[in-house]
């Protein structure tokens, strides 16, 4: 039984139902051992547990034991072991949130509902109740993540919520953006200050290359580097570029317009196409 906390504005709880499972919609968050690199990979639809299709997201995987608390703030729908367990996640994962909306100027992007944060309280417990591979730190389907309790956290926690606040903005045309998704999602765990380790030199992918790459393993030396330098180009767009052309670079994206339209709307008189940003980004970085 979960003892439940409700605190925000919002406290009527809310069911949320899984996105369709044939949209690839679940990521696991992946700690890779020998580089200290995290990877997120997407599974596919027969890789996803059945038992999760047309159910509710929070009851895809085991729940936590007797005695768990359940704290419902504004966005999310926290379960961890202990109160102020609870709230103190509760708290990072809206802060995390607020940043991600600033950096995306998608203030007026409203989720179906709440999300849903699984906390279980170490590894072992988090992979004999998900079933995720042994190097996994976190995974996210539906609208729901599950993670466990470790120094790094709240970055797995805002890694994996960019990409469920992606692909619920995106739609079905999030399925062309990997890059930018993961990107994204990168540098928001950067900033939540808690990331991994990025490989340490940038030896440049040529973007005609990154935007096609879709890592087949996370094991191999490149997958790091494009990891690295994808969070590396968001930055720039949204550092450089400023949040309100990110914003309507998004929108236009959405709406169907092609990278290079939504680039020159987006960012008017900076980036005419994906050329200009290779080419303006190597600059920045002194390449
Ligand atoms: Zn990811």
């Amino acid at each position: 039984m979960i003892r439940k906390v409700v605190s925000g504005q919002w406290s009527v709880l809310k069911k949320c139902i899984l996105f369709t499972v044939s949209c690839p919609l679940l990521t696991t968050y992946y700690l890779l051992p020998s580089t200290l690199f995290m990877g997120c990979v997407t599974l596919t639809p027969d890789q996803i547990p059945s038992e999760t299709s047309q159910k509710i997201t929070q009851t895809s995987f085991q729940d936590l034991d007797p005695g768990a608390y359940e704290e419902q703030s504004l966005h999310f729908k926290v379960k961890a072991y202990g109160a102020e367990k609870a709230r103190a996640i509760s708290r990072a994962v809206e802060e995390d949130y607020n940043r991600i909306m600033q950096d995306t100027g998608l203030y007026s992007f409203i989720p179906r509902g709440l999300y849903g944060i699984t906390v279980y309280s170490n590894r072992e417990e988090y992979l004999k109740k998900t079933g995720q591979a042994e190097w996994s730190g976190g995974v996210a389907v539906g609208n729901a993540i599950y993670s466990f309790e470790s120094p790094y956290l709240n970055g797995t926690l805002a890694h994996e919520m960019t990409h469920l606040i992606f692909y619920e903005f995106m739609g079905n045309t999030s399925q062309n953006l990997r890059w930018l998704n993961e990107g994204l999602a990168m540098y928001e765990e950067y900033q939540a200050g808690t990331s991994h380790s990025l490989s340490d030199n940038l030896v440049p992918i040529p973007f005609s290359q990154m935007v096609n790459l879709v890592p087949a393993t996370e094991r191999e030396r490149l997958v790091g580097q494009w990891y690295h330098q994808v969070k590396e180009v968001v930055q720039f767009m949204v550092e450089q570029g400023g949040r309100l052309g990110f914003s309507i670079f998004l929108n236009q994206l959405r709406s169907g317009e092609s990278f290079n339209q939504a680039l020159s709307l987006g960012f008017p008189g900076l980036w005419s196409d994906i050329g200009a940003l290779e080419k303006s980004w190597l600059l920045s970085k002194g390449l």
